[in-house]
């Protein structure tokens, strides 16, 4: 099987598990952490079927072709386990936390003897999804490593996991690239350059980001994102209807990361030190919302008052005579 079609920064990382995995550094317990879409997790399933694999190369890659790898690419390897989010009690919607059953059966099945004789490999993805319970019976395994058997953390947010879990884990940090890189890759996906460049800038720099907005309608939310703001600066727009266009349909968070970004991006480009707090408390406040967006709160109502906020400011800037 030839080397997967990573990224230069997926690659960076790959090769450094890699190194440590062949001196025999390689932790029990990994976390693969950094910004979302950079391909954390693929770069974790490649090292497992590393591992896994019973004929590699003579690079140590994996072969393709063998048991262990065609059980993997089936996702029914015995020693092979991944946890991520499964479906409430009543089976209508995926629950939104990793809960103490699953870490206890991945426990229970890491303990196990491997069945082909290799190692056992359990990811975790998103491990800051775990609940507080779940957190002290992943401490627990993680505290208790047998040679062998690897646990690996997948997270995009490594702060919301607790410290003693962090400081039990081998970190493997994937960063975003060098612009040019990010574009040479976004180019090589198939995108123009001057769209690419656009969306990356969109995106500060993060070509996995990039990709999606250029692959969807990232980018002409973002525009629209930009036209409503300025329209409830002039007053030409209501709060209440923007507010309801803007979680009327599954993109909201994405229009308030563009709102937030869109704040930023003006508000460093300023000198007036008043506008410049404005704006980022503004900011501050956007996110802030963005995170209420996952909880029960009423979005719409959460994003009302977020835009109510927004235009006395905006008039201002504007020039109105609202002072
Ligand atoms: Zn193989």
């Amino acid at each position: 099987m030839s080397a997967p079609a990573f990224a230069p920064w997926q690659r960076r990382i790959y090769a450094q598990a890699t190194a440590a995995l062949d001196a025999g550094r390689l932790g029990h317990g990994l976390l693969f952490c950094g910004p979302a879409q950079l391909g954390k997790r693929a770069v974790a399933e490649r090292l497992a079927q590393r591992l896994l694999c019973r004929e590699r190369d003579a690079q140590g890659e994996p072969c393709g072709r063998c048991r262990g790898c065609l059980l993997l690419a089936a996702g029914t390897h015995p020693d092979f386990q991944t946890v991520s989010f499964i479906l409430n009690k009543e089976g209508t919607r995926l629950r939104t936390e990793i809960v103490i059953e699953q870490i206890r059966n991945l426990s229970e099945r890491l303990a196990l003897t491997p069945q082909y004789g290799g190692a056992q490999v359990a990811i975790l993805d998103p491990a800051d999804a775990i609940n507080h319970a779940a957190c002290n019976a992943l401490l627990k395994t993680l505290e208790e490593p047998v040679p062998g058997r690897y646990l690996w953390l997948v997270s995009a947010h490594p702060l919301r996991l607790p410290a003693t879990i962090r400081s039990r884990c081998q970190r493997l940090e994937f960063r975003l690239p060098p612009a040019d890189e990010a574009l040479a890759w976004l180019q090589s996906q198939g995108h123009a350059a001057n769209a690419a460049r656009e969306a990356l800038d969109a995106a500060r720099g993060h070509p996995g980001l990039a990709h999606e907005w250029l692959q969807g309608e990232g980018l002409k939310l973002r525009r629209d994102v930009g036209a409503d703001l300025a329209k409830l600066a002039r007053g030409d727009a209501s709060a209440l209807e923007v507010a309801q266009r803007w979680v009327g349909d599954e993109h909201a968070e994405l229009r308030l990361r563009h709102a937030a970004d869109l704040v930023l991006a003006e508000a460093s480009g300023l000198t007036d030190p008043v506008r410049t707090r404005s704006l980022a408390a503004w900011f501050d406040r956007a996110n802030r919302t963005r995170e209420l967006l996952r909880t029960t709160v009423r979005a719409d109502l959460a994003v009302v008052e977020l835009l109510m906020a927004w235009r006395p400011d905006g008039a201002r800037a504007a020039g109105g005579s609202r002072a």
